[in-house]
């Protein structure tokens, strides 16, 4: 792991190594694989963020006839919520009586994820579950609750492990925060 990163003129440093990420991982699919027994989820991971989490959960939790596929929405600029949800890439596979997992990198407002679940709810799934990497529990906007958490952690913005600033660093095997002043 580096000392720091910095990027666009930020540095970064250290809060969560691979190992530790890894051993969450584990956690959270295991409680999943329990839970899902017997049903063919969909695991739906939110774009672009979740794609290594979703990678190393859904391999974990094992289940060979669960199915992936993707959605993609848009709310930050540089280090900041704008506030304002986009829906960039929506679901158009027919999700009626299907046992959903949704898949985020961190809720932060939630503002994604309560319009996300709203939405989805629409279309009659038999159900839908949540799970995040990271939770911000201080940042709520929304009240909104995801039912599996690997980490809990306060207010502050970090990057690695698919979480990116403005686009980038996104490659970083662990995860860094911001470094305070
Ligand atoms: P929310 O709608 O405010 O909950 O924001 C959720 C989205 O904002 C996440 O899916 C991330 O893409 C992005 N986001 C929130 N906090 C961070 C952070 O600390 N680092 C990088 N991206 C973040
Ligand atoms: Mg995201």
């Amino acid at each position: 792991m580096d000392n720091k990163v910095t990027v666009d003129g930020l540095t970064f440093v250290p809060y969560l190594t691979s190992d530790e990420i890894n051993k969450q991982v584990k956690r959270v699919a295991a409680e999943l694989r329990e839970d899902l027994k017997g049903k063919n989820p969909l695991f739906l991971c939110v774009l672009n963020g979740a794609f290594m989490f979703a990678a190393d959960l859904i391999r974990e939790v094992g289940i060979n006839d669960s199915r992936i596929n993707f959605v993609k929405y848009s709310s930050y600029e540089g280090t900041s919520s704008t506030g304002k949800v986009k829906e960039i890439m929506g679901l158009t596979e027919d999700i009626e009586g299907v046992d959903v997992v949704i898949v985020e990198d961190i809720v932060d407002t939630g503002l994604t994820a309560s319009m996300m679940v709203a939405d989805l709810k629409k279309r009659n799934p038999r159900s839908i579950r949540f799970v995040t990497l990271l939770h911000k529990p201080e940042s709520s906007k929304t009240g909104f609750k995801p039912d599996y958490v690997a980490f809990s952690i306060p207010p502050k913005f970090i990057i690695g492990y698919g979480l990116d600033l403005d686009g980038k660093v996104r490659n970083l095997k662990d995860i860094y925060v911001i470094e305070e002043e």
